[in-house]
């Protein structure tokens, strides 16, 4: 008998085949920009100028591309018992680099004990990388972002703060919307896939900001 396919059962097979397509998007970027070098020191003013303009427009591709995959390997959905405490200090390590050259600093407000969820690796890597990302976006030079860490029940929260100059009610609102973005050179991808994420593994985001002061982002992940 015939059986039809719904939408939810295609559902993870496009997330697995865009996360792979994205992955392999990335090789023949870069080369394309090291023959826009090359061209580059071969051409006028004017085609400086073009070349200019493509590199911008590659350098966007790319941000889309790793706001919506940062790890370098292509992955699938593997769900293995993971330490969320040692990935979110893996995360931030991966971060301090671009924290430092706004000397910002990440303040990790909890200890090493140990806490064990099941998830995904890579995506809750991701999820959190995206936020971190904009809170480094978000903070003025020399500020500072907490990234704290706490268990209640059967949940372990995961607090991420920035002292930026936070959002409006109406931002707030569409914080997790399809390409809402408000950054000249944004994607507005980071936050749709982080909540997805988050999702995708029963657990939930609340964003918590007032005006002139940094948002408060609570993730909250069962296990
Ligand atoms: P992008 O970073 O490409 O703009 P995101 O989905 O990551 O896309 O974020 C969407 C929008 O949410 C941002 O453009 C910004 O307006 C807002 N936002 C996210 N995080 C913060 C933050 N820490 N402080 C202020 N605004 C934020
Ligand atoms: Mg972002």
């Amino acid at each position: 008998d015939k059986k039809e396919t719904t939408e939810s059962d295609k559902i993870p097979f496009i997330g697995e085949l865009s996360t792979s397509v994205i992955h392999e998007i990335r090789n023949p970027l870069t080369t394309l920009k090291g023959f826009m070098s090359l061209l580059e020191t071969e051409t006028t003013n004017k085609g400086k100028e073009y070349v200019g303009i493509m590199r911008s427009e590659i350098e966007r591709i790319e941000k889309m591309a790793n706001d919506y995959l940062h790890c370098s390997k292509p992955q699938t959905h593997q769900v293995q018992q993971q330490n969320i405490v040692a990935l979110i200090q893996s995360v931030v390590f991966l971060l301090e680099p671009s924290a430092q050259n706004k000397q910002i600093s990440i303040h990790s407000n909890f200890n090493d004990q140990p806490i064990h969820i099941k998830c995904d690796e890579v995506q809750i890597k991701q999820a959190i990388i995206n936020i971190i990302k904009n809170a480094i976006e978000a903070t003025p030079n020399h500020g500072e972002i907490i990234v704290d860490i706490k268990q209640k029940d059967h949940t372990v929260l995961i607090l991420i703060n920035d002292n930026g100059s936070g959002m409006s009610q109406e931002h707030l609102n569409q914080l997790g919307i399809s390409f809402f973005t408000t950054k000249e050179t944004g994607t507005g991808l980071g936050l749709m896939v982080t909540y997805n994420l988050i999702k995708n593994h029963g657990g939930q985001i609340d964003v918590s900001s007032k005006k002139g002061e940094g948002p408060s982002f609570l993730i909250q992940l069962p296990y």
